[in-house]
């Protein structure tokens, strides 16, 4: 018995880093990532990548702090990190890393080669590393920072090469890691560089509004809202963009928590639920979103990445965002302005942002700073606040945030020349007097019996009459505290539905009676409408109730109670509405305008549709060629 050898053994190093790596290095992109953030935790100011064509190859260089021939190779080993030493640093964590099993894991699967500088030394250190052993180490002439050259990713772990998806699906998952780390850090500048074509170019010390607007196009040129954070117990910084600018799918949503990029199902919800009634179903509103919490309100430590954050206090952390979001988009002026298509040449196009070349990465002021990183090794985790690349523009925004929150986000730096070309000088750019100028508005008539014609001002006002009068009526039925004022119907209707619909018609009996609508079951098939709120008594009650049990089966069975007293009302206002085709006196085309003008989210029908467009003077001066 003796002589058998245990079956219980310690596994080798590098299996067990191997193992390790599974849970964190699951793909090139997720190489990039940890990567990157160790050159952000370094103090890096210039981060290039450079990707081969099967996505396995990736070299990064930085200019961040280096690291001492004696700090490489440790640098190398599984919880090996500069980052925290106690337990208390864990809960305090404010760099990117901190499980010090990135690097580890990396050249667990991979052939690796590391080159590396502090500012201090004269020369560089090189280690050559395959699989986890070091097999080479010397000196080298290298410039100040880290360059780590990847390659072969996953050539020993055969099963999650076969996992590998195709190199154009690995890339974009790697720009998107690359993009995320971007508009958490806009003072770094980024490359990325795939076969010889720069795939992406961000210029350093960008305000986060220029690089979110180069990382999402043009098409966001005017549309950004950056969000004030107010004086509230959860911070929170950053943009969103008009409804206009929603997409048709989340690829335009970017969350951070203490500046780190995460994915929380709480904040992309209560984001989206801010939207609504402003933004159509099946559109998708675009943000960066900045959340700023104390460490001991959050724990980061559920995903071995920490792309998943947990938030001690959920609802506090949603209320505020629910609130400053909303905020933000009322204050906004919401209305769509007129896009009709603008001569060639004239502004159309991709706005070419002017990208400095990034040569002179190591010139004496960066030098300077690097040394300043390398006195700061034992405060890591202050490099970056210290530094004072956000410059503080606009110090009203950033007073208001209690001192434990201070942080300086670079705050927006409005390119005038393509703002101007967005919203019309002509109409007031404040909300209020926007809608007072809209309430002066002369009706002139009706085109196509849906449209109302309107001067306004020194413009034009298109206005959609019933999307118009539904936004009015949603408003009204939503606003209501009590129970409404009936008119009891002097014949009663009486209706039939589908026997399958009897017990779904049930539940939705007390809500239809809240709303002013009395029903009763008749026997068999046949209910019979009693009351309707006197001021809808036109509408058709049985198109309306059978529509609501239309659109209740779409809701399918976990639509929540508010959700679904919601979708009422919205189906109230569409049925009392006025419809297209219907023709309008004056008097009612200019009530109906003066109404609209003092209603809350006035310029989107419950659906999230326009109700108006505006047409400044100098936008038909454009169209008739009066001005160049
Ligand atoms: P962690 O980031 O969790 O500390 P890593 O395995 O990612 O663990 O990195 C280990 C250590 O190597 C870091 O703590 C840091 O001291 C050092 N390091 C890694 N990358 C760089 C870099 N680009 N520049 C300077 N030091 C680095
Ligand atoms: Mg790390």
């Amino acid at each position: 018995m003796s002589t058998q050898s245990s079956r219980i053994q310690i596994l080798p190093k590098t299996l067990i880093n191997q193992i390790a790596a599974g849970e964190v290095i699951v793909r090139p992109a997720s190489v990039a990532k940890e990567l990157i953030e160790n050159s952000i935790d370094a103090g890096a100011t210039q981060i290039s990548l450079e990707v081969s064509e099967n996505v396995r190859d990736i070299v990064i260089t930085d200019d961040g702090c280096g690291m001492t021939p004696e700090e490489a190779p440790l640098s190398l080993q599984r919880h090996a990190t500069s980052k925290i030493s106690t337990l208390e640093d864990l809960i305090e964590v404010k760099t990117r890393g901190f499980r010090g099993e990135a690097l580890a894991s990396i050249a667990a699967v991979s052939r690796l080669n590391l080159v590396t500088r502090t500012p201090d030394s004269l020369s560089g250190f090189r280690l050559d590393v395959e699989g986890g052993e070091i097999l080479k180490s010397q000196p080298t002439g290298a410039p100040i920072g880290t360059s780590i050259s990847v390659r072969d990713i996953f050539f020993n772990t055969p099963a999650r090469l076969k996992f590998m998806r195709l190199p154009s699906t690995e890339l974009k998952r790697l720009l998107q890691v690359v993009t995320q780390q971007a508009l958490s850090h806009p003072e770094i500048g980024f490359t990325v560089l795939s076969q010889k074509r720069k795939l992406l170019e961000l210029p350093a010390h960008q305000s986060l509004e220029d690089r979110l607007r180069q990382i999402l196009g043009s098409s966001l040129e005017g549309m950004l809202l950056p969000i004030e954070p107010g004086n509230l117990p959860v911070t929170i910084h950053g943009f969103v963009a008009k409804p206009e600018a929603s997409r048709k799918d989340r690829s335009g949503q970017f969350f951070f928590v203490n500046r780190r990029p995460i994915s929380n199902r709480l904040l992309t919800v209560t984001f989206e639920q801010a939207f609504k009634g402003v933004l159509m179903t099946g559109r998708y509103p675009v943000c960066a979103i900045f959340v700023f919490l104390e460490p001991d309100e959050l724990d980061v430590n559920v995903h071995p990445t920490k792309e998943e954050v947990r938030f001690q206090d959920e609802r506090k952390v949603g209320g505020i965002l629910h609130r400053v979001i909303s905020e933000t988009l009322r204050k906004a002026n919401l209305i769509p302005y007129s896009r009709l298509p603008e001569t060639p040449g004239e502004s159309a196009g991709e706005k070419k942002t002017a990208i400095p070349a990034s040569g002179g990465f190591f010139s004496t002021p960066q030098r300077a700073i690097h040394e300043q990183f390398r006195k700061k090794k034992d405060a890591f985790s202050h490099r970056q606040t210290d530094l004072g690349f956000y410059e503080k523009t606009k110090p009203d925004i950033t007073d208001e945030i209690p001192p434990r929150h201070k942080f300086s986000m670079p705050q927006p730096q409005p390119d005038v020349s393509s703002l101007e070309k967005e919203s019309p000088p002509v109409f007031p750019q404040s909300s209020e007097d926007l809608r007072e100028t809209i309430s002066q508005a002369e009706p002139m008539g009706q085109i196509a019996g849906v449209y109302i014609i309107a001067r306004c001002g020194d413009g034009l006002l298109l206005i959609d009459q019933h999307a118009a009068h539904e936004r009015i009526l949603y408003n009204r039925i939503t606003s209501r505290k009590t129970k409404p004022d009936v008119q009891n119907l002097l014949l009663p209707i009486t209706f039939e539905i589908e026997a399958s619909r009897i017990p779904e018609m049930q539940e939705i009996m007390d809500d239809l009676l809240s709303f002013g609508i009395e029903l009763e079951r008749f026997g068999g098939q046949s209910f019979v409408i009693h009351t309707l709120p006197a001021d809808l008594a036109d509408m058709d009650a049985v198109a309306l109730v059978k529509d609501i049990l239309d659109a209740r089966e779409d809701m399918g069975k976990d639509r929540d109670a508010v959700e679904a007293r919601d979708e009422i009302a919205k189906r109230m206002a569409c049925h009392g509405a006025i419809r297209a085709g219907q023709r309008l006196s004056s008097e009612e085309m200019t009530s109906l305008i003066k109404e609209l003008s003092s209603a809350a989210l006035a310029f989107t029908c419950p659906h999230g549709r326009p109700t108006m467009i505006l047409m400044s003077k100098s936008q038909l001066d454009k169209q008739f060629k009066r001005i160049v």
